[in-house]
């Protein structure tokens, strides 16, 4: 990659443009979607790459767009923008343990292109699925109950406790009758 800036960059708006570390600009994006009551924020990097974000309106997660005004014209700007992408991605962190899941496909509209992604909340694996914590089933998110095993775990935990409820009964009882058997 050269080190002349791209010409979208220099076209944009000087508040548009983004000089600074691209850690910082997730966090920055992410802040200024929360004054903007849904609407799409974003800074074209000096690569030429825009970076949007917004609160999506209809369940408050956060989306990230990455686009390009220019689709990837053969294979080796595919690979490119695929690097783009990935590289983004990893600086991604706008607030700490919330992550991102690319949304399936990739638009490309008006000879631009864009890839989404939707947030994912600290302990999702994808948006309303989360993994069991008894073993690798991904389950589904149920943000009322917060169930957090899948069904055969859950039971074989439910199953556990009442185990040891009965076992503590029954020790209670036995500590009861050795305690009364020596005065019978
Ligand atoms: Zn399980």
């Amino acid at each position: 990659m050269s080190d002349a800036t791209h010409p979208d960059f220099e076209q944009a708006p000087e508040g548009l443009r983004w000089t600074g570390a691209l850690r910082d600009l997730f966090v920055a994006l992410s802040a200024e979607t929360y004054t903007v009551r849904g609407a799409w924020v974003g800074r074209v990097l000096p690569c030429g790459a825009w970076v949007q974000m917004r609160i999506r309106p209809e369940d408050f997660r956060h989306e990230m767009r990455i686009c390009r005004r220019e689709a990837p014209a053969d294979d080796a700007a595919r690979a490119k923008w695929d690097q783009e992408c990935a590289t983004f991605l990893q600086h991604a962190q706008h607030r700490p343990h919330f992550g991102w899941h690319q949304e399936d496909g990739e638009v490309e509209a008006r000879g631009g292109i864009a890839r989404l992604y939707l947030e994912l909340f600290p302990t999702e694996v994808a948006p309303g699925k989360v993994t069991c914590t008894d073993c690798p089933a991904v389950i589904d998110f149920d943000p009322v109950s917060h169930q957090t095993r899948c069904t055969p775990c859950a039971r074989r935990a439910d199953l556990e406790e009442i185990k040891a409820k009965i076992g503590h009964r029954v020790e209670r009882e036995n500590t009861a009758r050795e305690a009364y058997g020596g005065h019978a």
